[in-house]
């Protein structure tokens, strides 16, 4: 039997497990990435694509803290386009296009030549756990791995079955190897899994598609990137981005696809898990939209070294021949080719409830859990995680505090107090409106609000760090000078520029260019051309939001703030109820049951009403149940 001893051995190279892998070995940990295979280390199982709404956000604060996900999203992007760019600020968010193949190709050389990481193939049948700590993985193959701590990020793979129709395979993704062993001997150590299902569309070879029947979707011009360090040589050109395009379902779809309903995996109740209510399958868009006329559906290119399409939208578990039939009646598709069938996964999943916001299990020491198998969909709410069960994990071997992102800091603080306060009974996506404060979690802040963090625990070089301190220095110079220099409206420049935009001359007297900027549709940009002066485009955009928006923003951070007194008040997954006097029947089982950290996380558990609130803070200042008042 081989043995082999890391630090901390990362079970799993998905989007979780390369963020949590890289984090740990780049703080100096001695780190083990285990992977069913290198091949699909960075693997894409589903649509080519990283980033949109919220999940974006996710990307740029990833960033922030040293990740990897931003730079080969960047570096392998066939086509970048900004959404909602017309939208407030809050809601902007980047998406690219990826080519799959050089996405994984990147990230396995990454991880293959990354100082303190051993990549090792190989499947973890067995977590070894001894007096409620983990204390390493037993391979399939009998060779055991010790650590000090495992971070678990197994994805859509542990205890797999692939359905088309009737058709149940066992397998992860694509019919890769599964094994039942891992989440059994999970359910051993005493953590509770369920069942969870996705599904993936059909895969077209681009070359039978009749593109003119359908509508373009272009991308956005400009330099656009996710990473800070990315420079505009780095990344495809706007005028050589690969286009993405648009068709729709017709009524024939819609009628072969409600006649044999029976026959898909859904709903013939092959399928036993609870599947994702924001990326439905098509059968269920037309189940629970019965009045839309047709569904739309983008047409994303896969990479440059395949002849393929990813229908996204038309995910779907019914049988192949109606798959065929389905697919033809779609405008551009009456002669195109199926290179690959829809099918659905259904996996074992472990409710995060179980864990700390750090990742930790509340119940196995040093055994931490990111990604899909923490019952989340997408590669970006698997890498925030990774990110974050990695770097906690390393905190902890140092005997540091963990890192803990409050929800109006990071999009990913949102992600993990959801998925730890409340658990999750369906695959979790992060989504805009799960954010209270979503114009203090923008876009073009990540670093502003993000990056001393990694700079601390030592993900963010000093290089990097100076690079930004510099260019806050400048934005503060750039709004200062907006607001000492004087605008003289009579000036032809500014008259002819402020008329344009329809604004009248108010005043006599020059108007500072703060105040200027204030008004919606006048931008730092042109103001500063109409005197003969530019500066660096990211910092007028930044200077356009900053100023534009400075009400709104400070009325949110008032907002937090006061959330923020109650997430100062620790309760302590030990805090004893029983203790505690006159709290509801509810309000008690639930603070039982999910063992909230925090006032804060207990004041967001359903069921916990304000007055349990009030009863435990009088219980703590008794010095009942042990809880801290910080
Ligand atoms: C069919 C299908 C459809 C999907 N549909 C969607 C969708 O519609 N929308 C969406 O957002 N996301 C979808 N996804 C999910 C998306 O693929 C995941 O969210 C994302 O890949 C999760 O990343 P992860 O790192 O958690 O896991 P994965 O990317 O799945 O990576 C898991 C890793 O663990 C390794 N591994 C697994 N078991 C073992 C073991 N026992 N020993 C060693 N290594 C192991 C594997 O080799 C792999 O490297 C779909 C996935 C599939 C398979």
């Amino acid at each position: 039997m081989k043995k082999s001893n890391f630090d901390i051995i990362v079970i799993g190279g998905g989007h979780a497990g390369i963020e949590a892998a890289l984090a740990s070995a780049r703080i100096g940990m001695h780190t083990a990435l285990l992977t069913l295979s290198i091949d699909n280390i960075g693997k894409m199982p589903c649509n080519p694509s990283v980033g949109g709404p919220a999940k974006g956000i996710v990307v740029r604060e990833i960033d922030a803290l040293g990740g990897q996900m931003p730079i080969t999203a960047d570096r392998t992007a066939l086509q970048f386009k900004m959404l909602n760019s017309a939208k407030g600020p809050g809601v902007r968010a980047l998406r690219v296009q990826s080519d799959k193949i050089a996405y994984k190709k990147m990230m396995q050389a990454v991880c293959l030549n990354q100082e303190h990481l051993a990549v090792i193939e190989g499947m973890a049948v067995h977590l070894d756990v001894t007096d409620d700590t983990v204390r390493g993985v037993t391979l399939k193959d009998g060779t055991v791995l010790t650590a000090r701590a495992v971070v678990l990020t197994t994805g859509t793979y542990m205890a797999g079955v692939n359905m088309i129709s009737a058709e149940v395979v066992k397998g992860g993704p694509d019919r890769e190897e599964t094994t039942e062993d891992l989440s059994a001997s999970l359910r051993e150590a005493g953590l509770q899994t369920f069942r969870l299902k996705t599904g993936t569309p059909p895969r077209v070879l681009t070359s039978t598609i009749d593109f003119t029947k359908t509508s373009l979707e272009p991308g956005t011009p400009g330099f656009l990137h996710f990473s800070e360090t990315t420079q505009e040589e780095d990344v495809r050109s706007f005028e050589n981005e690969i286009p993405c395009y648009m068709t729709y379902t017709t009524p024939a779809t819609h009628e072969i696809i409600l006649a044999n309903l029976n026959k898909s995996s859904m709903y013939s109740g092959v399928v036993k898990g609870v599947g994702p209510r924001y990326c439905p399958s098509i059968e269920d868009k037309l189940v629970r939209f019965k009045d839309k006329p047709r569904h739309q559906l983008f047409l994303e290119p896969e990479s440059l070294s395949m002849d393929t399409t990813y229908v996204q939208g038309f995910s779907t578990s019914l049988p192949r021949e109606i798959q065929e039939q389905m697919i033809h009646t779609l405008p551009g598709f009456e002669h195109c080719l199926i290179k690959k069938y829809a099918y659905a996964i259904e996996y074992d999943a472990i409710d995060p409830i179980q864990m700390k916001p750090s990742f930790e299990s509340k119940r196995i020491h040093n055994l931490y859990t990111a990604g899909q198998v923490n019952g989340t969909s997408g590669y970006e709410e698997a890498a925030g995680q990774g990110m974050t069960a990695g770097i906690n994990a390393a905190l902890s071997l140092q005997g540091k505090a963990p890192l803990i992102f409050a929800r109006d800091e990071a999009y990913i603080g949102v992600l993990v107090d959801d998925l730890t306060t409340k658990g999750t009974l369906e695959p979790y996506r992060l989504l805009t409106s799960r954010a209270e404060f979503r114009l203090l979690l923008r876009h073009d802040n990540a670093e502003q609000r993000l990056i001393h963090y990694g700079h601390e625990i030592g993900l963010i070089s000093e290089a990097r760090y100076s690079r930004f301190m510099k260019k806050q220095e400048d934005l503060k110079q750039l709004e200062d000078h907006l607001g000492t220099a004087v605008f003289e409206q009579d000036d032809p420049k500014i008259h002819a520029y402020l008329a344009g935009l329809g604004y009248k001359n108010d005043t006599h007297t020059g108007v500072n260019g703060r105040e200027l900027v204030r008004r919606p549709k006048v931008l730092t940009k042109d103001l500063l051309a109409c005197i003969g002066e530019t500066a660096d485009a990211d910092l007028m955009e930044r200077c356009d939001i900053d100023l534009k928006y400075e009400g709104y923003i400070s009325k949110a951070r008032r907002e937090a703030d006061k959330l923020k007194a109650m997430e100062s008040i620790i309760l302590g997954t030990e805090f004893n109820y029983e203790e505690v006097d006159n709290l509801s029947i509810e309000g008690r089982q639930k603070l039982m049951k999910y063992k909230p950290e925090t006032m804060g996380q207990a004041s967001r558990i359903s069921g916990v009403n304000p007055a349990d609130l009030a009863v435990l803070a009088i219980a703590m200042k008794q010095g009942k149940g042990r809880g801290v008042h910080s």
